[in-house]
């Protein structure tokens, strides 16, 4: 089942009008056919099965059924030291994929990129949209511009429970961690390549966060992510 985003603006009683890219997309380069039906996501929770009436001079299709995708309790925010090459894209495609709520790359300490170019947020922005049409999620992973660790502390308070994980921590692990599932909003914090400096981990924790350790052995810092994202959004519920 093919998949696009709609702006929910262009819902006009039961008929949709298809813009930009992915009208394009679907007339063009799938060259799909009238009487062909698809999936609309607005974004922001509905997904429609909908048929296409027409293809010129616009992308118009007939709506057939809508579905309200409740979003997930609680909502997981992961923080991630900004890593290099396509780590990140990585990050932010399986992010999507396991409902994370939304991913902030930030810069500390160790980190050497400052300031990603303005494609480089872009790309990953594009490659949430083009996850979340891949695994169905009609409310697509947040990706919010680079800031620092500073600034992920000083927000941190909204936050029900805020982790910080940490490979040379050695008396907290993930079996401290119970019942996410009641709790609003998780956030998880992950160092880059370098790690973090001891006094940001200090820092961390007398900003309330908690230290935890995902094993004695000394993961990558994607795998890391990777395996927080499955493994907080399972203690939260999120992957039933
Ligand atoms: N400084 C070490 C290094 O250079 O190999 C470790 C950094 S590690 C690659 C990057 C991040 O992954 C860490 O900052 C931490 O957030 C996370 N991490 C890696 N292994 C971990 C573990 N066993 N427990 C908790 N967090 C871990």
């Amino acid at each position: 089942m093919r998949r696009f985003f709609i702006d929910k603006d262009d819902i006009k009683g039961s008929t949709v009008t298809l813009r930009g890219d992915e009208a394009h997309h679907l007339k063009t380069v799938l060259r799909m056919e009238t009487s062909s039906s698809v999936e609309l996501l607005d974004g922001l929770g509905s997904i429609y099965l909908a048929e296409i009436k027409t293809l010129s001079p616009s992308v118009s299709l007939e709506i057939l059924s809508c579905e309200r995708v409740p979003t997930a309790k609680p909502v997981l925010n992961l923080a991630q030291g900004v890593l290099q090459g396509k780590k990140m894209d990585f990050l932010v495609q399986k992010a999507s994929e396991l409902g994370v709520g939304r991913i902030t790359p930030f810069y500390s300490q160790h980190t050497t990129l400052r300031d990603p170019s303005a494609n480089r947020m872009n790309r990953w922005q594009k490659i949430a949209l083009e996850a979340s049409k891949q695994c169905r999620r009609p409310c697509p992973l947040e990706v919010n511009p680079l800031t620092s660790l500073d600034e992920i502390l000083s927000s941190s308070s909204e936050h029900t429970l805020k982790v910080i994980l940490w490979e040379e921590e050695k008396d907290t692990t993930l079996k401290t961690l119970k019942d996410l599932g009641n709790m609003d909003s998780l956030l998880v914090v992950i160092g880059p390549e370098g790690g973090f400096a001891k006094e940001e981990i200090e820092r961390c924790t007398a900003a309330g966060f908690i230290s935890v350790s995902l094993g004695s052995r000394t993961l990558r810092a994607e795998t890391a992510a990777l395996s927080a994202m499955a493994i907080f959004q399972f203690l939260a519920g999120n992957l039933e």
